[in-house]
């Protein structure tokens, strides 16, 4: 190369190719990188146990095979309070989660612990912007002491993994499946939660794997 930059009257034309293949062999890269680096950020919205953070972080890299950063931790989503209802709207969270602009994920799920609603129910577990490709749960209703019975952690993680697997799924494409066995079926109540648990089934497996080529 310095032979070639020193003689570089004797090799205009090599010079201008050597420069076209080393920029296209930085664009095959570049493209290779994003690629591998596929990965989803959870965003504590305000303060959140470390422990659950940590192993939903585990459990999404192992069933969505991608690198779960965590990212900083938001204020508490006072803007999202309903004095009215107590409660805190879901969609407003969400855009604000978009609005932080976070670059390089796939994917963005907050995590709050707080009881979501939205206007049309009476609350909900989580919600997902598709075309934004954010999602947003709850712990609240997911601890049985919100039911008034004694504490289960394993349960409440267990929860916390499935709710947090729908509402990316959502992002992923997929909508309410019928199978009541899939993670992808509706839950209207704790049960349906703790029945379905967190696996995808065949159908909404093949195409989560299509989105996630998007
Ligand atoms: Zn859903
Ligand atoms: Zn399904």
């Amino acid at each position: 190369m310095e032979y070639i930059l020193k003689n570089y009257r004797k090799f205009p034309i090599l010079i201008v190719l050597l420069i076209l293949v080393e920029s296209i062999a930085i664009k095959i890269g570049h493209t290779k990188n994003i690629e591998m680096e596929k990965k989803i950020c959870i965003i504590p919205i305000g303060s959140i146990d470390k422990e659950i953070l940590y192993y939903t972080q585990k459990e999404l890299a192992e069933r969505f095979n991608m690198k779960i950063d965590l990212g900083e931790e938001q204020e508490d989503p006072n803007y999202a309070y309903n004095k009215k209802r107590r409660q805190y709207h879901s969609t407003r969270i969400l855009k604000r989660i978009h609005n932080l602009k976070l670059s390089g994920y796939d994917r963005i799920l907050g995590i709050a612990d707080v009881d979501l609603f939205v206007p049309e129910l009476t609350f909900v577990f989580g919600e997902a912007d598709i075309a934004r490709k954010v999602a947003l749960i709850s712990l609240v209703r997911l601890r049985q002491e919100f039911c008034d019975l004694p504490e289960d952690i394993a349960l409440f993680k267990k929860r916390t993994v499935t709710e947090a697997v729908h509402e990316l799924g959502h992002t992923y494409g997929l909508r309410h499946c019928t199978n009541s066995n899939c993670v992808m079926f509706f839950s209207n109540t704790l049960g349906d939660t703790d029945r379905k648990g967190p696996t995808f089934c065949d159908t909404c497996t093949k195409t989560i794997n299509n989105g996630k080529k998007l």
